[in-house]
């Protein structure tokens, strides 16, 4: 691949923003990608910027991983203790409780199973 501005001269890479080929005189390394010199810059640094966010989003949902299946099992428990207290394993509170012990780890195989598959762990 050719420069987009220089035709005779070989391409390093391609900008970011525009996928336009570029030598090193027209290429700006913006550190996680390249940016046309004079012209991309500010893009690509707001993509970069976007990932790194979003990097950071991932890579801190593992530590939230146990927080909403210990929410519901612990609803679960409270209504399922209530239930069982009135006597029946039938009435309403009991049913309720059961349902959020479901609940919960129905979230937390799902979770565990997203926190396993991400390497970066
Ligand atoms: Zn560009
Ligand atoms: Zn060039």
């Amino acid at each position: 691949m050719r420069c987009f501005n220089h035709q005779d001269v070989e391409a390093i890479g391609t900008c970011k923003a525009c996928h336009k080929g570029l030598c090193p005189d027209c290429a700006n390394d913006m550190g996680h990608g390249l940016a046309c010199a004079g012209k991309h810059e500010d893009v690509v640094e707001t993509y970069n910027t976007i990932i790194q966010r979003n990097a950071k989003v991932y890579s801190a949902a593992p530590k939230n991983i146990l927080i909403a299946p210990i929410f519901y099992l612990f609803m679960g428990l409270v209504f399922a203790y209530f239930g069982y207290k009135d006597g029946s394993m039938t009435n309403l509170p009991f049913i309720m409780g059961a349902g959020f012990i479901v609940f919960g780890i129905v979230i937390f195989v799902r979770n565990y199973s997203l926190f396993k598959s991400n390497p970066k762990n």
